[in-house]
Order: C-alpha cells, then sequence, then structure tokens
C-alpha cells in the first residue's frame, strides 16, 4: 500500500470527507441547539446564547465552502489549495465544540465534567467515522477534542479524575488506530480504482488500434464510418473516404525482408498522421493497406488533401537497415452525400477508383465519380 497516494487519490479523498460532513448541515445546528439547552442548567444564559451564535455562524462558513469546492470541481492540482481551506473552516467547528470545556467544566463538580467527557468522546467517536477518508484531515480534526477530553480531569487533581484522563488517552488512542485503519482501506479501493480506470482506458484504446502502426483499425473504422454517415445524412454533409494501398509492396518485402516491410508501414503511417485533421479517421485496414474517412470534405477538397498525401508518400526515404526503400502510394477517393449511400457501397467505389489508380501506373489519385454529378446529369 502506498503511503502517500498521487493528487488524483488525494483529491477523490477530500471529495469522500466533504460528502460524510455535509450530513452536518442536518444534524450540527440542531445538536448545538440541544447541547445549548443542556448547558444552561448551570451556565449564564448569555454565555451559551453567545457560544451557540456563534458556533451556528461557523457551521454556516464551513458548509459554504464544502459547496464552493463540490461546485468549483477541483484539478488534482488544488487539492492542497482546498485542503487549507477546509481545514481552516471545519477546524473552527472543532474548536468550538471543544471550547465547551471553557464555558461548562466546574472544577470539583462530577455532573459538568462527565457532560463535557461525555461530548468530547461522542465527538472523537464523530469525527474518525466521519474525517477518516483524508488523513490530514483527521489529525487536524482529533486534535481540539483530544485536548478537551483529558486536559479537565487534571486540573482536579484526584486520583479518580486522573484515571478518568487515561481512560480519555487510551480512548483517543483506541479510535485514531481505528481512524487511520479505515483510512487505509479507502484509500486502498481508491487506489485500486484509478488502476482499475486506467486499465479500462486502455483496452478501450487497445481494441481500436491497430498493434504495428497504432492507427484506427479495421473494426473501429467501420464503426466510425457508420457513425459519420449517419452524421452526414443527419447534417446534410458531404463525407469523403479515400481507400489506399503501397504500390510494390510485396517486392519491397521480398528484397529487405519482413521487419523492413513492417517498419515502412510504420513510416508511412506516421507521414499519413501528421497530414490528416484531427477529425479525420486514418486507420490501417489490413495489410498494406490504408483508408482515411474525412467528414465535411467535398471532392475537390479530399482530391487535394489525397494529392498531399500522396507527395508525402513519395516523398518518403526510408533509411532501414536492410537498405533505403521509397514507398508510393496509390489513393482512390469516393464521397458520399446526405449519407444516402452505406459504408460497404463507398468503399467499393474508393476501392474500384484506387485499382484505376494502380491500373493507371500507380503512384496517383483517381476519382470516384461524384453520384450527386451523375444524378443531376
Ligand atoms: P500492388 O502495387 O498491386 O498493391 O502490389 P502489392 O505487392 O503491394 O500488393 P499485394 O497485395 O500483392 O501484396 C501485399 C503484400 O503485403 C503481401 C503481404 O506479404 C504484405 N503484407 C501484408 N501485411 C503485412 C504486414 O503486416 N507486414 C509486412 N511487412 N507485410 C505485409
Ligand atoms: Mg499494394
Ligand atoms: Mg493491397
Amino acid at each position: 500500500m502506498q503511503d502517500t497516494p498521487c493528487p488524483r487519490v488525494r483529491l477523490h479523498q477530500l471529495r469522500l470527507y466533504v460528502d460524510n460532513h455535509l450530513h452536518d448541515r442536518y444534524l450540527a445546528p440542531p445538536l448545538v441547539l440541544v447541547a445549548a439547552a443542556l448547558l444552561t442548567t448551570w451556565v449564564p444564559v448569555w454565555q451559551v446564547v453567545l457560544w451557540a451564535v456563534v458556533e451556528l455562524a461557523v457551521i454556516a462558513v464551513y458548509i459554504g465552502v464544502y459547496l464552493r469546492f463540490l461546485r468549483a470541481q477541483p484539478q488534482p492540482s488544488h487539492e492542497e489549495l482546498w485542503t487549507r481551506r477546509i481545514a481552516w473552516a471545519h477546524g473552527a467547528h472543532m474548536v468550538m465544540w471543544s471550547s465547551i470545556v471553557v464555558w461548562a467544566y466546574v472544577p470539583g463538580d462530577l455532573n459538568p465534567l462527565m457532560f463535557v467527557m461525555l461530548m468530547q468522546a461522542g465527538l472523537i467517536s464523530l469525527t474518525v467515522a466521519m474525517s477518516n477518508p483524508h488523513r490530514r484531515l483527521l489529525l487536524s480534526d482529533l486534535v481540539a477534542p483530544t485536548v478537551a477530553l483529558v486536559v479537565p480531569p487534571l486540573r482536579d487533581g484526584t486520583l479518580f479524575s486522573l484515571g478518568l484522563t487515561a481512560v480519555g488517552i487510551f480512548y483517543v488512542a483506541l479510535m485514531l488506530q481505528v481512524g487511520l485503519r479505515m483510512h487505509a482501506s479507502t484509500t486502498e479501493t481508491l487506489v485500486l480504482r484509478q488502476r482499475n480506470d486506467e486499465l479500462i482506458r486502455q483496452l478501450g484504446q487497445q481494441v481500436r488500434r491497430d498493434g504495428l502502426t497504432g492507427l484506427s483499425n479495421r473494426e473501429h473504422f467501420i464503426a466510425t464510418g457508420r457513425t459519420e454517415l449517419e452524421r452526414a445524412a443527419r447534417y446534410r454533409h458531404p463525407l469523403a473516404l479515400l481507400m489506399m494501398d503501397l504500390d510494390h509492396f510485396k517486392s519491397i518485402n521480398d528484397t529487405h525482408g519482413h521487419l523492413a516491410g513492417d517498419e515502412v508501414l510504420k513510416s508511412v503511417s506516421r507521414v499519413c498522421r501528421e497530414m490528416v485533421r484531427t477529425n479525420d479517421c486514418l486507420a490501417r485496414l489490413g495489410g498494406e493497406e490504408f483508408a482515411v474517412l474525412m467528414p465535411q470534405t467535398s471532392l475537390a477538397q479530399a482530391s487535394a488533401a489525397a494529392e498531399r498525401l500522396r507527395e508525402a508518400v513519395a516523398g518518403l526515404r526510408c533509411d532501414l537497415r536492410e537498405g533505403v526503400v521509397t514507398p508510393t502510394m496509390s489513393i482512390g477517393v469516393a464521397i458520399a452525400h446526405d449519407g444516402q449511400e452505406g459504408l460497404p457501397s463507398l468503399m467499393r467505389r474508393g476501392d474500384l477508383a484506387m485499382y484505376q489508380a494502380k491500373a493507371k501506373g500507380r503512384n496517383c489519385v483517381v476519382l470516384a465519380p461524384d453520384p450527386a454529378t451523375r444524378q443531376e446529369a
């Protein structure tokens, strides 16, 4: 178990702490009123009223800080700042509760002593139950009630009151141990949850990526193509498709070996990735075949983009251990209007155009006939 969890986990701990303490909204004010009513039995009313009014104001302040924290949804880098704010706001509340001893303790009188010790013991239990998600706040919250629990009996100096102090010390030690154990188990759960989220994220990426080139794989490309065609239909946008195939790739493999062929595939992918927009979906469909989906792109724009990609790949010089390879690729461009066409048909037209580019001598771009202009003709 790590001792100092990362800021993301600490922020999560702070959120749990705030969630626990937000219940004070409903419980703390009536508790203040009941305690104040009891105190009037032997404490002057003006002192009790003063204590209750200040404590109610302190409660309003820290509830306000909690609500601001939840609204702000801070980043992990702001965890320290919010911990400090909350430590001050909630610390004031702990000091106010513990200050009851100042008003209520009457030396030599057992009833007030029992009352204040009961109050502080209850406060310590509540603090352990509610503050344990955040170690620093748990420790700082416990300071005031601990002092208020163990110091007053000392002043009486009798053997009985010294015994009460000893009981208080053992009680705090026990509760501290419980609190820290609860904290360790919550932290472990949070760290595991974070690792789990990260693994799920990585797995999600892996099922969408091609292992060799890091581009989208065929499955992700097909899924994206369907979504983009639906979007094109909804917003009446054209969707362009580029089908790209490396020329004479078999002879690259045959001459330089399969591993060299893999390096060429990676270099071509890198060049193409740098040239497409972030909205475009660039995929390796298999072998040495690639495709690009270009949303909101006309045939003229797609043909210019295809020409830029073709030129970039033709200008590539792969300096490999096995020798120098200068790959080229043939590209077929097809356009879908308003999502009228399904993905298989669009890919078939792109493929046909790509085969025509091969037939024309390779290393060139061929446009598939635009269905919109064919309909008009
Ligand atoms: P064309 O110009 O007509 O496209 O010729 P080509 O040689 O590129 O086409 P062909 O389909 O005959 O050959 C494709 C080659 O790509 C055959 C196969 O061994 C190779 N290939 C397929 N997948 C991989 C791969 O992952 N790595 C490597 N290095 N080669 C692959
Ligand atoms: Mg090929
Ligand atoms: Mg091929």
